[in-house]
């Protein structure tokens, strides 16, 4: 993952969608599927180097995760993929093989705007 490049991403994003130029970003939070091998630390860091100047200057910027589903190809049964879970492959229920759906995301899912 190029963490320069997302960071600049959301930037663009945040700055784009203020409503007034006065308008200053207080707090960003992004929502982080598991599979998407982000490095929080390396991230904030390109996020504050690049926030220089910009109405988002000083922002907090907060990492969601959101967990990724695992299905069963075979009866159907769901189960969490996340941090916390790891990746099964084989279903609990029937021993058929699970699916993972989902994992790879990452947007910017609300900001904090002071005026
Ligand atoms: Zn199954």
């Amino acid at each position: 993952m190029h963490e320069g490049y997302i960071a600049q991403g959301i930037l663009d994003t945040a700055v784009k969608s203020l409503p007034s130029e006065k308008a200053k970003i207080t707090k960003v939070t992004l929502k982080v599927g598991p599979l998407t091998s982000i490095e929080p630390e390396s991230l904030d860091y390109y996020f504050q180097e690049l926030a220089r100047g910009t109405p988002m200057q000083g922002a907090k910027l907060e990492l969601i995760q959101v967990p990724a589903q695992i299905i069963c190809k075979n009866c159907g049964n769901t189960d969490v993929y996340g941090e916390k879970h790891p990746i099964k492959i084989t279903c609990d229920k029937c021993g058929g093989q699970n699916e993972l759906k989902g994992g790879a995301e990452f947007y910017l899912d609300s900001m904090e705007i002071e005026e």
